[in-house]
């Protein structure tokens, strides 16, 4: 039998191409070696957010009293804390199993290998072999994720160190805990295990934290973080780890921070390297797609679903015909880090556009202009950042205060669909929201 498509790797970019092929009636394989769900579910976004949410239930109750609620003493329980992230995994996975299975998806757990097809002629017929099985299909589509870099760091490979996987599992506190990395999954870390306590430093090689995000918002969450007892280490590079200590490095000075435990967070890589894609996520042979982070281009899970239905659609109109959705826009991909507070954007960046030579304004507010942050966000602080094009168009919004992580949505869609400040201006806002702040700062 020939599947129509089969698909290697269930994490949200193949269980999305899945569900989606499925649903239009093409015969399709989805090989997972793992879990599905893939890093998304397992261990990345999922798991990151359910712990950071206990961490701030814990951190209301300690600050309730701004709100006339007193708590006393309250208290938490890690092991309860990764059980619950544990279940609702296990209730999302669950749910990825019955959409596959709507959907007339087969699952075949195992590592699937292709064997046939790579070469670039589009008559090839595409081989794959799982548990021993060969399996051939007409199109495939590479979804392989990524895994934890790891930097040739002396000292590294003889010292135990946690990545984010060991980082989601561990069930006590460690009293010091040093982060190698500022970006979104470091930083992430870093506040939750200072909200529960442990004395957190972080290193990061740049000049800043959360390189790609607008950097003064970057900074002004950093001041925030400090204050709560983070200690960061900008333009410092790790020159050696041991058992309980890392060596750094700033402008030939050097330090060294004692760590009960070591999280390592440089960043990630793409399972296969020099996967290229075209605007539909066609390889360069066009029976062969690649969406996700194995492309190493977004390494986010709602960019890898937005390329795996592009890359459906485009399959799905060679083989019935019409235009089913068009080209992948990375014109309004968001990034948010889900600190207390969270900070977001999408599109433009002051730094991209000045790199550019793009002319642009900034229009800036306090989030204090809408009610209900400060309804909400007693002595809370945040900004609503604006970058207006000299034509008007809405080019980057950039947020700091919560619920910054859901608000970046309307800003998203504005930049994706190219509106004019004027036309933003123009939709009305519900009242009291927080969201009212994109308008008011327009
Ligand atoms: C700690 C952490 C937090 C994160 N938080 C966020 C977040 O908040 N928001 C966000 O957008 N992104 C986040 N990410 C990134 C996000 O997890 C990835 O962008 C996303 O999972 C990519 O999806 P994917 O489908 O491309 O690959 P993956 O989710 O990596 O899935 C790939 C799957 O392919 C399987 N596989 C690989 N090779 C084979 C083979 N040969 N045969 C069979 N199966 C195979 C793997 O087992 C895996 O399940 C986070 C990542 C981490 C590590």
């Amino acid at each position: 039998m020939t599947y129509d498509l089969a698909i290697i790797g269930g994490g949200p970019a193949g269980y999305t191409a899945a569900e989606l092929a499925g649903k239009n009636g093409l015969k399709t394989v989805l090989f997972e070696k793992n879990a599905l769900g893939g890093v998304c579910l397992n261990e990345g976004c999922i798991p990151t957010k359910t712990l950071l949410y206990s961490a701030k239930v814990y951190n209301m109750a300690k600050t309730s009293d701004k709100y006339g609620v007193s708590c006393e003493n309250p208290t938490f329980d890690l092991s309860k804390i990764i059980a619950r992230k544990n279940k609702v995994v296990r209730k999302l996975v669950a749910g990825i199993r019955g959409k596959m299975a709507e959907a007339g998806v087969e699952v075949v757990t195992g590592e699937a290998i292709q064997v046939r097809g790579e070469e670039k002629t589009v008559q090839d017929k595409i081989e794959i072999v799982c548990n021993g099985q060969t399996y051939t299909a007409k199109k495939l589509i590479l979804c392989t994720g990524s895994e934890t870099a790891i930097p040739p760091i002396p000292g590294l490979k003889d010292t135990l160190f946690w990545t984010s996987r060991e980082a989601l599992e561990n069930k006590d506190v460690p009293e010091s805990l040093v982060i190698i990395g500022g970006g979104v999954i470091g930083i992430e870390f870093a506040t939750f295990f200072n909200t529960l306590g442990a004395k957190v430093t972080v290193v990061e090689m740049t000049d800043e934290i959360l390189g790609g995000m607008d950097k003064e918002l970057s900074a002004l969450l950093r001041a925030e973080l400090t204050k709560k007892g983070i200690e960061f280490h900008l333009s410092t590079k790790v020159v050696a780890v041991s058992e309980n200590l890392v060596a750094i490095e700033k402008d030939g000075e050097k330090q060294s921070i004692p760590a009960a435990q070591i999280l390592l967070s440089v960043g990630r890589r793409p399972t296969l390297s020099g996967v290229k894609v075209n605007e539909y996520m066609q390889t360069e042979n066009p029976n062969i797609y690649a969406c996700g982070d194995v492309t190493g281009f977004s390494l986010l899970a709602h960019t890898a679903v937005r390329e795996a239905e592009v890359a459906v659609n485009q399959i799905l109109s060679s083989s019935c015909g019409g235009d089913r959705g068009g080209a992948m826009s990375y014109k309004a991909i968001p990034g948010v880090v889900y600190t207390n507070p969270e900070l977001a954007g999408v599109g433009k960046t002051e730094e991209s556009l000045k790199k550019e030579g793009v002319a642009y304004s900034v229009k800036q507010l306090s989030m204090a202009y809408a009610g209900r942050f400060v309804a909400e966000n007693e002595q809370g602080s945040g900004i609503c950042k604006i970058l207006e094009g000299a034509d008007g168009a809405i080019l980057g919004v950039h947020l700091l205060g919560n619920p910054a992580s859901e608000l970046i949505v309307i800003a998203g869609i504005a930049i994706e669909r190219g509106m004019t400040v004027d036309q933003l201006k123009a939709i009305v806002f519900p009242h009291p929201t927080v969201g009212e702040i994109i308008k008011e700062t327009l």
